[in-house]
């Protein structure tokens, strides 16, 4: 096997076109383990972990935090995301161990498109943008259209992920992961939920409980529509009773080695409720 350890991005995205079945690597946390159950067996490994502008968190956009798609999960739960994301930075720190965290990117969660993501119910809920680079163009992708199924997704062989950018919301927001133990563990059923003060709306985004990220538009709607949502306003337990019920109503969970797909459901209605009644304190 040839590893090739790019330094500039021009490289990286050079030996992707050269290399038909070349595979990219950035943390290596997914896609060392698929290599070790000989799941997949690259000729060519592309190393994105040297190449810096992957790895910053910029704000040059007004309103947008802009994360590299090579930053690690231990930047990623510190300051300014903590702050500005705080959703994602309370995801980030679910993600595996200490030792995973200082590895695993954005980029990874991305490129390897699970549903049990811990990143990817953050991206739904905040309507990030995913940037992806050629060696001659680029595009820029809402991650509703990105993701496309169980470890699917748009992204070309030829293009890399290089940035995700993120909507700074005022309000409040927060993500829970329910799994079979408290660390190390790949969630049974996930929400994040984004409660825009400004705008006076709520957002829901569920993880693990359907083939891909699953918003939850008709919850969403029925909550606006019914209660006021600005800054200051409240929430009773049956109304977050009720809006945890219509957003399990949505999901479209699997039995599995994991879970029962009753059990996803009950665990997402919890989820939603508690996270709604904590935007609203
Ligand atoms: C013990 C253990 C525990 C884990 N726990 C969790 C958990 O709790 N939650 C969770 O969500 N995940 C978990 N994971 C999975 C993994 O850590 C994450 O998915 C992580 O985000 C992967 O990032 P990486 O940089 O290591 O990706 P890699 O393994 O380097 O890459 C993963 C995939 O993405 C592609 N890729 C990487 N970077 C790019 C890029 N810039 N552009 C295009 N494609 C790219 C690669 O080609 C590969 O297909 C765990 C893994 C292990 C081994």
């Amino acid at each position: 096997m040839t590893v090739i350890v790019a330094k500039e991005l021009t490289t990286a995205l050079t030996a992707l076109r050269e290399h038909a079945d070349a595979r990219l690597i950035q943390g290596g946390t997914d896609l060392m383990v698929e290599i070790n159950f000989n799941h997949v067996k690259p000729t060519t490994m592309i190393s994105l972990r040297d190449i810096d502008s992957l790895r910053t968190v910029r704000r040059d956009q007004p309103g947008i935090l802009s994360i590299g798609s090579g930053v690690p999960y231990s930047i990623i739960e510190e300051e300014p995301v903590l702050s500005d994301i705080p959703a994602l930075a309370q995801a980030a720190r679910t993600v595996g161990s200490p030792q995973i965290r200082a590895a695993g990117s954005l980029g990874g969660n991305l490129g390897t498109c699970s549903p049990a993501g811990d990143t990817l119910p953050v991206m739904f809920a905040l309507d990030a943008m995913i940037h992806l680079n050629t060696l001659d163009s680029s595009r820029v992708v809402s991650i509703h259209d990105f993701m496309t199924g169980v470890k699917r997704s748009v992204r070309q062989h030829d293009e890399i992920i290089t940035s995700i950018d993120f909507p700074i919301v005022k309000g409040w927001q927060g993500y829970s992961k329910v799994g079979v133990r408290n660390a190390m563990v790949i969630s049974v059923a996930s929400t994040c939920l984004v409660a825009d003060h400004q705008n006076a709306t709520v957002r829901i985004a569920l993880g693990s409980v359907g083939p891909t990220i699953i918003r939850c538009r008709e919850a969403e709607a029925w909550l606006k529509a019914n209660h006021d949502l600005s800054a200051g306003a409240s929430i009773s337990l049956d109304i977050a009773g009720e809006f945890g019920k219509r957003a399990a109503a949505e999901s479209s969970p699997i039995d599995d080695h994991r879970s029962t797909a009753a059990y996803r459901r009950h665990a997402i209605s919890v989820l939603a409720s508690r996270l709604l009644r904590k935007a609203y304190q």
